[in-house]
């Protein structure tokens, strides 16, 4: 008999994991590797939306308890992959300069947009103003994050590395079976996998592709993150990061000639300088309608909850939002009604 079973180990199910290990309840984790969307991520942590300058979704109380959350596990893993890195906004105006300006003026933005303008100082780049400096960001090594994690549970035997099969679940009044387990609770962590699962697959989940590749470019000697009309994110070695796209219609995990191109073309209007694609990879990012999380109680079984539905911004939401769960199950403390799942009424 286990506390909790934890279907999906994404950014969602480590969060949710890592509220369990905390509070000394014991769990069982299901992972395949289905989903690619928390590995494949930029690892981006930045409060705000670079395309119109605002905050992103409750990012001033998401990015402490991320900021936190991420600074503790590094050191309960003994291991290091949150690097802080400079955001750096290329303007392609003057006016989108003034309105940067006027976005720094706003209470909830002063913290995070610096109004110092930053020059370049990379003859690689080609940049026609200033930048704008954004602060209190970073990038994880996301890959690097789940590696150890997943060898931390291994070691701990919580790991069970295969499909969970929704058919074989029992659901009782207080106590579900999935095989020779029997656990209090089951909480579903599945990103877009969710669209699988009988029990959730009410929501209106829809699903964002992105892709990314990763360039080579020798000289180029960028230490910032550059953010035009894509993202350049230093790796290290000569490596660049550079994405992501936003596709609907496709939902699955392959790479296409498409976005590739599409990513090329943009990347040439940033940079100067000679570069080989080394990587190519795909995910699905769990968008939902209305652009807020799943989160919550199954509407029929008690023991069933859902954490979802964190789109692009998995990084800063999932360690608030899985703290968010862990009181509403374990001390009855109430949901956002924004992100509660129960503003979705079962077919
Ligand atoms: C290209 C791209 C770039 C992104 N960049 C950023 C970024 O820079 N910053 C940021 O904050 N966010 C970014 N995001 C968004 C972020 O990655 C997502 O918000 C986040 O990954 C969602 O995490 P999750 O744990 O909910 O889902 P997932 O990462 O999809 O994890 C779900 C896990 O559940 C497993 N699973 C599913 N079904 C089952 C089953 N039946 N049995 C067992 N296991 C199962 C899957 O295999 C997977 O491991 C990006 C997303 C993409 C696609």
């Amino acid at each position: 008999m286990v506390d909790f079973i934890v279907v999906g180990l994404g950014l969602a199910g480590t969060a949710f994991c890592e509220n369990l290990r905390k509070n000394d309840k014991t769990f069982i984790v299901f992972n395949d590797r289905s989903q690619t969307s928390s590995r494949v991520a930029g690892g981006l942590y930045n409060p705000v939306i670079l395309k119109r300058f605002t905050l992103s979704w409750r990012a001033d109380e998401q990015l402490p308890v991320a900021t936190k959350f991420y600074t503790e596990l590094e050191q309960f893993l003994n291991v290091s992959f949150d690097e802080k890195l400079n955001v750096l906004r290329k303007f392609a105006s003057i006016e989108e300069q003034n309105l940067w300006f006027e976005a720094a003026d706003k209470d909830k933005l002063k913290a995070y947009l610096d109004t110092k303008l930053v020059n370049n100082e990379n003859a690689l780049l080609k940049i026609p103003f200033q930048f704008g400096k954004v602060l209190e960001t970073g990038r994880l090594n996301t890959k690097f994050l789940f590696d150890s994690y997943e060898s931390w549970l291994r070691k701990e035997n919580r790991l069970l590395t295969g499909t969970f099969n929704y058919d074989e679940l029992d659901i009782e009044q207080d106590v579900v079976t999935y095989k020779d387990i029997k656990a209090k609770n089951v909480v579903f962590t599945e990103g877009y996998g969710m669209m699988q699962n009988p029990f959730f697959n009410y929501l209106p989940m829809q699903g964002s592709k992105g892709e990314y590749i990763v360039i080579r470019a020798k000289g180029l000697n960028e230490s910032n993150i550059i953010k035009s009309s894509i993202f350049l994110i230093p790796l290290g070695n000569d490596l660049y990061k550079v994405g992501a796209t936003y596709h609907r219609k496709d939902k699955d995990n392959v790479v296409t000639k498409e976005a590739k191109n599409e990513l090329i073309t943009k990347l040439e209007t940033l940079l100067g300088c000679p570069y080989e694609i080394v990587d190519h990879m795909a995910g699905i990012r769990p968008t939902v309608k209305d652009r807020r999380p799943l989160v919550g109680q199954h509407p029929k079984y008690n023991n069933l909850w859902l954490l979802n539905g964190f789109g692009s911004h998995g990084i800063t939401i999932a360690p608030w939002a899985a703290t968010s769960l862990y009181d509403r199950i374990e001390k009855e403390l109430p949901l956002l009604e924004e992100m509660d799942i129960a503003r979705f009424a079962p077919n």
